[in-house]
């Protein structure tokens, strides 16, 4: 129980921090990794522990089917989708996005699964919000005409619920660094629908952990990530009814690591990639952990990250985007040299 809040208890938590030694070397600071990516369903990620809260109030509510929305290769979908084979109920996608032509990557895996994508094409007249909301409304009427009971997720599990995993999240990794003797910790998380960030933000601040939280955005957000942010927070506290105030000063969050855009091949981020898997024998994925890792890469570089450091990056998962399409097509091209046919 968080925040009042019951949760559904599937996940082999805790799960390991690993120093990554051979890196740890060559930077001259203690790098470890908290492996969410080996959460237990779905081949695993940093949504399960969001769903642990989210699937809960949706079996309270007496709902049958989980409805959720993200771009085609959504992680938060291929998890949402494994919850919902492994407790019984019906799950599908709503994505405006074309077909890749190829079902490969999160797409194959939820077709697995069981749990259908519906892909909404761009009409040139409306946004993709205005298209998002209309298919909701007709896939969630067409279910119910079935006689299902439709729980709603938005995007990336990311709303007042979703944040109580990542809370819980803080609370594991202090424990394990206490055991660890560890001191002084900075915790370098991804930051995409914000959700993993804020609970871990809020966890940290409302448990009076010793943990520093960094954020990496991997996306432009309008308005910067301060202000979404804030306006998130002022969500949660109201939700939770926290009485705990929350300032720009208790948010580390930098977009200078984004790349410009969401899921772009970018060069730096798969040589990032190529180095953690040489190094380590770690798969990050291009989208956000590769990000993130390059981000690390800079800090240290740039010495924002000082020599020494005690540094934890959480591996929120997200593994099947290397074999999407757009990123594979790179990658082949680069690594050709390691198929030598003789
Ligand atoms: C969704 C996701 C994130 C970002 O988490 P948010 O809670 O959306 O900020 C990071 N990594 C992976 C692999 C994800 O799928």
């Amino acid at each position: 129980m968080t925040l009042g809040r019951e949760k559904l208890n599937f996940l082999n938590t805790p799960t390991p921090i690993q120093r990554l030694d051979n890196i740890s070397e060559e930077l001259g600071i203690n790098l470890y990794l908290k492996r969410d990516d080996l959460t237990n369903f779905g081949t695993g990620g940093n949504k399960l522990r969001k769903l642990e809260y989210l699937v809960k109030d949706a079996l309270d509510q007496g709902a049958t089917m989980l409805l959720t929305v993200g771009g085609a290769q959504t992680n938060h979908g291929r998890l949402t989708g494994a919850v919902a084979a492994k407790y019984g109920l019906k799950a599908a996608i709503i994505a405006v996005d074309p077909y890749p032509g190829e079902m490969s990557a999160n797409l194959l895996l939820d077709g697995i699964m069981g749990c259908p994508v519906y892909l909404v094409q761009q009409d040139g007249v409306h946004t993709d919000a205005e298209l998002e909301a209309a298919a909701i409304e007709k896939v969630t009427k067409e279910w119910e005409e079935k006689g299902e009971k439709v729980y709603f997720i938005p995007v990336g599990g990311s709303n007042e619920l979703g944040i109580l995993g990542y809370y819980d999240c803080a609370m594991e990794i202090a424990q394990q660094v206490k055991e660890m003797e560890l001191e002084d910790v900075r915790l370098v998380t991804t930051v995409g629908s914000f959700g993993t960030y804020m609970g871990l933000a809020v966890g940290i601040k409302n448990e009076n952990l010793p943990l520093r939280l960094t954020g990496i955005g991997i996306s432009p957000k309008p308005n910067g990530l301060y202000d979404y942010g804030l306006k998130y927070y002022e969500k949660i506290k109201k939700f939770f009814n926290l009485d705990l105030e929350m300032t720009e000063e208790d948010f580390d969050l930098t977009s200078d690591y984004d790349h410009g855009a969401y899921n772009n091949p970018v060069k730096e981020v798969r040589e990032a990639l190529y180095y953690m898997g040489r190094k380590e024998a770690v798969i990050l994925d291009p989208c956000y952990t590769g990000k993130t890792f390059a981000g690390i890469l800079s800090m240290v570089k740039e010495g924002k990250i000082k020599p020494g450091e005690n540094v934890i990056m959480l591996h929120t998962g997200g593994i099947p985007g290397i074999y999407t399409k757009h990123h594979r097509v790179e990658m082949e091209k680069e690594l050709a040299d390691y198929i030598r046919i003789i």
